[in-house]
């Protein structure tokens, strides 16, 4: 059986979550790659990058989470990635806006250590792969 590593992209315009996130991930068997702006991002995955999941911050100068989220939808920009929001942004009114794009998962980073970040993108990610197994 092929065994590749997990392709994540994680967006976040904080430069140090996001090599702190980068570092985790990748000790933990992901192979990471990382953008700090929505323009990095859609740029890379334009240029041909196909992750098998993205984290996504919502607050960042430029395109925010949400306009980053309705131009991969919007475009079908990466139909086989599963898309997990990981932000700082808890209001019942962010979640919901985040989950009418139909996202698969909603991270809240400031109440959620980063093992455990870890932990929830590999449970996410497990859940659908045995899901489209059973398919
Ligand atoms: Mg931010």
């Amino acid at each position: 059986m092929e065994n590749k590593l997990p392709k994540v992209l994680i967006i976040d315009d904080d430069k140090f979550l996001l090599n702190m996130y980068s570092i985790k991930f990748s000790k933990n068997g992901f192979e990471v790659n990382s953008a700090s702006s929505g323009e990095e991002a859609l740029g890379k995955i334009k240029e041909g990058y196909a992750p098998d999941i993205v984290l996504l911050d919502i607050v960042m100068p430029g395109m925010d989470g949400f306009e980053i989220l309705d131009n991969l939808k919007k475009n079908n920009l990466v139909p086989n990635a599963m898309i997990i929001m990981l932000t700082n942004q808890g209001q019942l009114a962010d979640i919901e806006k985040a989950k009418s794009f139909g996202i698969n998962g909603y991270i809240i980073k400031a109440t959620t250590i980063p093992s455990e970040v870890v932990e929830e993108v590999e449970r996410i990610y497990n859940l659908q792969k045995k899901t489209e197994v059973k398919q």
